[in-house]
């Protein structure tokens, strides 16, 4: 049968190399296209942010927008190739012969994703901080106690209602932070995510490894996809410890909850997958 193959594949004729040949090409340009708009987008989003009079919402869906956008192009990619270049190759060559060609538009449209997310974590980051910069700016204003007008000490780092004890009469006040302020627990999130983006790296980098060994079959297979379970384990941990200490670094509730927020996130993003892979053992 491979010799059958071999003798097939010697004999493509040159109008099919013709069609791989713009088959490339138009692959290469929804791939410029796909990057190229990656950073304008950035861009945007982070100039409608002012314009909109810091609008959280607003701004997310506007992001949602551009994402949707970009994930069409890799939408025409699979039909590209299943209206035009499909039928168009098979004029000259099997059915058996168009995987080749066919994976070459799979694994570019699979490869959009975790770009996106990449730099979803960046976007998000930098309007999280542009947001926060400017939110703070309200707590640092002077409150005043409404029993007797003294200058009241609010807590400027927990970002929600709470009692404040008058230091002049001993009344209680409550402050009752303005919208503004109680999204800053959401940025203070994507500050810290993308403050760990290096660990974020790492840890995916870690995951794509041990990913990559399927079906282990012979002792030497375990002791390799045991080590790069190990490996994710270590990196998965140090980015979870990393994203909650950051955190913490904003907001003082979620300092003496760090150990727990991180066994959580090992949990439902690791030990789980190590579970089920070590069933196959
Ligand atoms: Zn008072």
């Amino acid at each position: 049968m491979f010799g059958y193959n071999k003798k097939k594949e010697n004999k493509q004729p040159p109008e099919f190399l013709v069609l791989v040949e713009k088959w490339d090409s138009f692959l290469k340009k929804i791939e410029a296209r796909f990057n190229e708009s990656l950073f304008p987008a950035e861009e945007a989003v982070l100039d409608q942010l002012e314009e909109g009079n810091y609008d959280m919402n607003s701004n997310m869906t506007a992001w949602s927008g551009i994402k949707a956008q970009l994930l069409q192009l890799a939408d025409k990619i699979e039909t590209t190739f299943v209206t035009k270049v499909k039928p168009q190759m098979l004029e000259y060559i099997e059915p058996w012969e168009l995987i080749e060609q066919e994976q070459k538009g799979v694994k570019l449209k699979e490869s959009f994703r975790p770009k996106l997310q990449r730099i979803e974590i960046i976007l998000e980051g930098k309007v999280a901080q542009k947001y926060y910069d400017y939110a703070i700016e309200f707590l640092n204003q002077d409150f005043h106690c409404t029993q007797c007008g003294g200058k009241l000490e609010i807590k400027k780092d927990i970002f929600r209602s709470h009692y404040v004890v008058c230091n002049y009469c001993n009344s209680t006040n409550t402050f009752t932070p303005s919208n503004k302020i109680t999204e800053l627990r959401w940025v203070v999130d994507q500050i810290a995510k993308y403050k760990a983006l290096k660990e974020w790296d790492e840890k995916e980098a870690a995951r794509k490894t041990c990913k990559a060994i399927r079906s282990p079959k012979e002792a030497n297979d375990f002791t390799k996809l045991k080590h790069a379970y190990d490996n994710w384990e270590t990196k998965e941990k140090a980015f979870w410890t990393k994203y909650f200490t950051e955190r913490a670094e904003y907001v003082s509730d979620y300092k003496d909850t760090i150990a727990h927020d991180v066994k959580v996130k090992m949990e439902l993003f690791f030990y789980d997958d190590r579970k089920r892979s070590e069933l196959q053992y």
